[in-house]
């Protein structure tokens, strides 16, 4: 079968690793890609946004399965707009990324079907959304309704604090997407990423990951996309996992099935565990960057079947496997991310880091030019590592960091140590 990949991040360049090795592809493909992409497979000059062109290619180039990574061609419905056209796109309907595309909806959707997460109030005018600051107190978090990047949450400490996000995002600070704001209660525990893999009926859990939010390290600065992540998640046990399975995510496909908006695809659920047991604080439609490179890194089972199986709701009786060791990734990014940053720095040394032992480097935004890879984005390079163990696979990891030479770029150190549960 041939396979279109849309996107061009680090979690696109995993998709595209994983997804080569499969026996099952004839010809990959990745539209639009990166450098790093460009090694697994042939990348295409086609923006995921256009839905007429991705169509035409996909019918011109014989694709039996579009996978969709990132989160807006999703809730911009190209999952609809292919399968209109007789093409197989791997990921939810528009109605059914809703649960990302809105938060609004999400927290709604959320209290009609009793899944836990934080008290809330939904507000498009500035002066009740401050008077509901007033009545609920600090800590509060104030959210733009909309796609935001990861700009679009304010964990304010203070009521001050609180009434400038709302000021901001209310005023247009970022365009349509904050033109509503939702106000929720702080939730107060450890955070953990959730992963189902799901198919409009059936979820079936993914391995854990953890990831860090924050730019430097000790958890310091502001948040960002994501700098790193590791899996598993020692947050993450048995008994939770069960939880987070009957109390969050099977009520979630069983509530979206019977709204008429089965969910088909990868559920990302951000968790708070709490002292009263596991909380949303927010779906995702997709898997997560860049928490994707290491359930990749991790996964021994073949990805195509399992994504043909969820695309085509036979995910029942359907297992993966896993290998039990640790997988963690350093995302590398321009100095200035999440701020602003310059583009076509070089960077040099990546063969020398690719060849430490369990090591993969994905390319997050890179280009190549005359030969030589360029930094063309804010996060850039995801330095991954399998180990026996978290403190193994952070070792790895770094050794090959410190063999790149891109002067104009940084890191997190400490990523895995800052972890509550760390080895
Ligand atoms: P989100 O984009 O919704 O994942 O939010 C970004 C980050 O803000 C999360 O990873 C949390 O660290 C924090 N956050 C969001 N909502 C809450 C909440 N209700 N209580 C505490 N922290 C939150």
């Amino acid at each position: 079968m041939n396979i279109l990949i849309l996107g061009s991040g680090g979690r696109e360049h995993a998709l595209a690793w994983k997804i080569a090795a499969s026996p099952l592809v004839e010809r990959l493909y990745c539209a639009p890609g990166n450098a790093g992409i460009a090694r697994e497979c042939e990348v295409v000059a086609l923006d995921p946004a256009d839905h007429a062109l991705v169509i035409s290619f996909s019918q011109s180039h014989k694709i039996g399965l579009v996978v969709v990574g990132p989160e807006a061609p999703l809730c911009a419905g190209i999952v609809d707009d292919l399968a209109q056209a007789g093409i197989k796109a791997f990921g939810p309907s528009r109605a059914a990324a809703r649960l990302e595309g809105s938060k609004g909806f999400a927290k709604d959707f959320c209290k009609a079907n009793r899944i836990p997460t934080a008290a809330y109030g939904r507000f498009a005018a500035a002066a009740p959304a401050k008077s509901y600051v007033r009545v609920r107190g600090a800590p509060i978090v104030v959210k733009a309704d909309g796609l935001a990047a990861g700009k679009g949450v304010v964990v304010a400490a203070t009521e001050s604090e609180a009434e400038t996000a709302i000021d901001t995002m209310l005023g247009g600070g970022l365009r349509a997407a904050s033109a509503e704001v939702v106000i929720e209660d702080y939730l107060a525990g450890e955070e953990a990423s959730f992963f189902a893999l799901c198919d409009g009926e059936t979820a079936m859990p993914l391995a854990s990951a953890q990831d860090h939010k924050r730019a430097f390290d000790g958890d310091k600065g502001p948040n960002t996309g994501g700098m790193g992540a590791f899996s598993p998640a020692p947050a993450m046990t048995a008994e939770m996992t069960r939880r987070v399975m009957d109390e969050i995510v099977r009520p979630t496909v069983a509530a979206m099935k019977a709204m008429g908006a089965p969910y088909r695809g990868v559920l990302y659920a951000g968790l708070m565990i709490t002292a009263e047991g596991p909380k949303l604080i927010e779906y995702n439609v997709r898997f997560g960057d860049p928490e994707c490179q290491v359930l990749m890194l991790r996964l021994m089972s073949d990805l195509v079947p399992a994504l043909l199986a969820a695309t085509d709701g036979v995910l029942r009786n359907f297992d993966l496997r896993w290998v039990p060791e640790a997988a963690l990734t350093v995302v590398m990014a321009a100095k200035g991310y999440p701020g602003d940053y310059a583009k076509g720095s070089v960077i040099e040394g990546l063969d020398a880091a690719g060849a430490v032992e369990g090591v993969e480097i994905f390319h997050a935004g890179t280009r190549a030019e005359d030969g030589r890879i360029v930094a063309n984005g804010g996060r850039v390079l995801n330095v991954s590592a399998l180990g026996k163990t978290l403190a193994h696979a952070q070792a790895r990891a770094y050794e090959a960091v410190d063999r790149i030479r891109w002067p104009e770029g940084f890191c997190r150190r400490d990523i895995g140590f800052f972890s509550a549960w760390r080895p």
